[in-house]
């Protein structure tokens, strides 16, 4: 007889920016377990010839570069000035990006995976997933990271922390939490550890 197939456990992952996210999924990867990382759904769904892009054409003219692609930075610039283009964006996405994400990690054959959500709380998705990881750590270390990795001034950053969840909303929404104020040794124990939970509970 086939065996049933019993879709994997999700977890949700998420954080704010530079809390160490990334770096988080990496260190599962390493244990194979898939990610489904909703910033690169995001990027497909606009690709040439994707539905995404044919709506946004509509709704906002055309904003492609000579390529063919979607000029980013013109977008940017026309939904950071107006709050309801912003809106009508996200209507556009969301709904996409949320199909694929419940597709995608229904199809895998693994014991869980990680669905990475960076605005797991802001976009209201928590519903996809059977368990929230919370990737945490102080403003101050996600400030400095930050500003290593991208070439961002303090100020940028700053309103980019003010737009996302706070840090006592994530907190309080987590079932687990990871503390990445340490080295990235001490990151790659709580995975294991956390890897380890994960089996344990299917
Ligand atoms: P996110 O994906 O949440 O934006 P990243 O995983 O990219 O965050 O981490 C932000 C930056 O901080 C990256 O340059 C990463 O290499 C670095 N970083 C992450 N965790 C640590 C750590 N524990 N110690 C030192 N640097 C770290």
């Amino acid at each position: 007889m086939p065996q049933a197939f019993n879709p994997p456990l999700k977890i949700g992952l998420t954080g704010g920016i530079g809390s160490g996210k990334s770096t988080v999924c990496k260190l599962f990867s390493a244990f194979s377990i898939p990610i489904i990382d909703a910033d690169i759904i995001a990027r497909e769904i606009v690709a040439p010839g994707q539905a995404a892009l044919a709506q946004i054409q509509l709704t906002f003219g055309n904003i492609l570069l000579a390529d063919g692609t979607l000029d980013r930075k013109k977008l940017g610039q026309i939904i950071f000035a107006d709050p309801a283009k912003k809106q009508c964006l996200e209507n556009i996405l969301h709904p996409l990006i949320y199909q694929r994400l419940k597709t995608q990690a229904a199809a895998q054959l693994s014991p869980y995976v990680i669905l990475a959500i960076p605005l797991l709380f802001e976009t209201d998705m928590t519903d996809l997933v059977d368990r929230i990881l919370v990737i945490d750590c102080p403003e101050t270390l996600q400030l400095q990271r930050v500003k290593q990795r991208d070439q961002l001034d303090d100020d940028q950053i700053q309103r980019i922390i003010a737009s996302q969840s706070s840090r006592e909303e994530r907190l309080g929404r987590a079932d687990d939490i990871i503390d990445n104020s340490k080295s990235t040794a001490e990151l790659a124990e709580q995975v294991k550890n956390l890897h380890n939970l994960y089996l344990s509970l299917i």
